[in-house]
């Protein structure tokens, strides 16, 4: 439940549960559809989290057309005082953590150790561009020319929008909205329709914290409905997706065709190299992490391992024993190792992939099967998967699955993996473990990817560095540290001449 004691954006519905409307303006009302959706629990679905908005395109004109006129005054907010607004915030975020945890796992199933790592990645986001309110620097230089100055200052763009998926329902969003507003933006932000309640709590808090009316504005609802809309809209200069590729797609064209800045976050397929000489345990301690943490339900989640054939059998004996052993169930239960798939497609998906490979020859080693005994019925619960003697070019080693589904694939060295690694539509993230110096700064060159790292999984990226990928993995833009605030500013050169003559510069000048 949303927290009781901050002016909540429910009001109780028939029996206990809530009903959360649109926030828009600074006030919460309802969509003009008068539809709405339920958001259950995906380790017991009759838990009802809450029911939300069906928006539609009225409801989204009306969002935009508040954070225009919201913008007209927030821009002319200094930016350390608008970073203020976000470091309070933080403050704020802070005491609620754990509330606001247990509401993410309810809502998307995580295990409550990483709801409380999302939430405290909101956290670090929001002291950090707290902090860059005070810097947004830009180039003074000298100019070709005497008494005259030059100089290049970051101006905002205007309203943002922005659509975020469900595996990081508030450090994504936190990720979009925060360097937004120390820009002086506005945004206009559509929740996952899956995940929608962490994204009501930072907004909350947010708003709390300070943020005027009209600066922040949810519309919930269904991408296929009111993504056009939102995208298509004249007055939005910026539209930030973090989402599946397909997905991207679609975003990435309806920008194209109007010229609006555009940032897209989208899927992965990521790496991690075991080499002859890495140190095993951590290697396994890595791989289970990163190939079964939220599900194997990240954008960046180690969904293929590439053991060198010294060590192959060793390693891939040892993993199957420990992904045997994981404990999957409810993520509030804090011995839970592993929850549920979000939702019923995405494990089917799971398990069409498991049906995928085995029909493709890779060895199924464990797993591939849904757990629906007991009190799982009332879930999507699946088996830690691990396939082994993957070949690479198997759909099951190219293709996102996005759940508990590990492929594991021999290889003879380095150069052989860092070929297989590369050989890939995706490039978010790649891991390589070794203890060669050499070595790993041969693949921290080669690997092709958004991000490397050596001797840990391919997850867990701190929120002061770039974040993102190339190939379909994205269009070049960064999120995290002074990513954001490049693709949530434009430069505006600025010459002062002081000569009081006509100075013509070189470009005007013939000889
Ligand atoms: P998704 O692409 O299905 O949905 C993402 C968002 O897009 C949702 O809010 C959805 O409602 C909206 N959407 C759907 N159709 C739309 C349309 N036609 N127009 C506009 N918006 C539309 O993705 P998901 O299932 O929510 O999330 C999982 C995907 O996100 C995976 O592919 C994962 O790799 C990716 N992801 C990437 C990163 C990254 O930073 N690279 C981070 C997390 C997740």
């Amino acid at each position: 439940m949303a927290t009781d004691t901050l002016a909540s954006p429910a009001v109780t519905g028939s029996g206990t549960t809530k009903i959360y409307k649109n926030f828009i303006d600074g006030e919460w009302v309802e969509s003009s559809t008068g539809e709405t959706f339920e958001n259950r629990n995906p380790a017991d679905t009759r838990d009802l989290v809450g029911i939300f908005q069906k928006s539609g395109k009225a409801d989204v004109d009306t969002a935009i057309e508040a954070a225009q006129r919201a913008y007209v005054k927030w821009r002319m907010v200094p930016a350390p005082k608008r970073a203020e607004i976000v470091f309070r915030a933080a403050e704020m975020l802070l005491e609620r953590k754990e509330q606001y945890a247990r509401d993410m796992t309810r809502e998307m199933g995580k295990v409550i150790k990483e709801t409380r790592g999302d939430t405290q990645e909101a956290i670090d986001t929001a002291y950090y561009m707290a902090g860059e309110g005070r810097r947004m620097f830009g180039p003074t230089t000298p100019s070709e020319l005497p008494n005259k100055f030059a100089m290049a200052v970051r101006n905002p763009l205007g309203v943002c929008a922005m659509i975020t998926p469900w595996n990081f329902p508030m450090a994504i969003p936190s990720w979009k909205l925060l360097p937004a507003i120390v820009c002086g933006n506005t945004c206009v932000i559509k929740p996952a329709q899956d995940t929608p309640l962490s994204t009501y709590n930072l907004v909350q808090t947010l708003s709390d914290a300070g943020v005027p009316h009209g600066v922040i504005n949810i519309v919930s609802g269904f991408g296929s409905k009111i993504g056009a809309p939102l995208m298509d809209h004249p007055l939005v200069r910026a539209i930030s997706l973090t989402g599946s590729t397909e997905v991207g797609r679609i975003v990435g064209t309806a920008a194209a065709k109007n010229f609006k800045h555009c940032s897209l976050e989208l899927g992965g397929k990521n790496p991690m190299i075991v080499l002859d000489d890495a140190n095993l345990d951590l290697a396994l301690d890595g791989g289970l992490w990163g190939g079964f943490g939220t599900t194997g339900q990240r954008c960046t989640a180690t969904s293929r391992i590439i053991v060198q054939k010294g060590v192959y059998s060793e390693f891939v004996d040892r993993y199957v024993e420990r992904a045997k052993k994981l404990k999957v169930g409810n993520g509030l239960d804090e011995s839970v190792e592993m929850g549920p798939a979000v939702n019923e497609a995405q494990m089917k998906t799971d398990l069409d992939y498991v049906e995928i490979g085995k029909s493709e020859g890779a060895k199924l080693l464990c797993g591939g099967n849904r757990l629906d005994q007991g009190d799982y019925k009332y879930g999507w619960f699946l088996e830690p998967t691990v396939f082994g003697d993957v070949d690479p070019k198997m759909r099951i080693a190219q293709e996102e699955i996005f759940g508990p589904v590990v492929s594991i694939i021999p290889c003879d060295d380095l150069d052989q993996a860092i070929e297989i690694a590369n050989d890939i539509d995706y490039g978010l993230s790649s891991a390589l473990y070794t203890k060669d110096v050499n070595k790993a700064f041969r693949a921290m060159r080669d690997l092709y990817a958004g991000i490397t790292y050596i001797n840990a999984p391919t997850i867990g990226a701190e929120v002061h560095l770039p974040f993102g990928g190339v190939k379909a993995t994205g269009n070049g833009h960064r999120e995290g540290g002074i990513g954001a605030i490049d693709f949530y500013t434009e430069w505006k050169s600025i010459y002062v001449d002081y000569s009081d003559t006509l100075q013509r510069a070189q470009i005007d000048n013939a000889d």
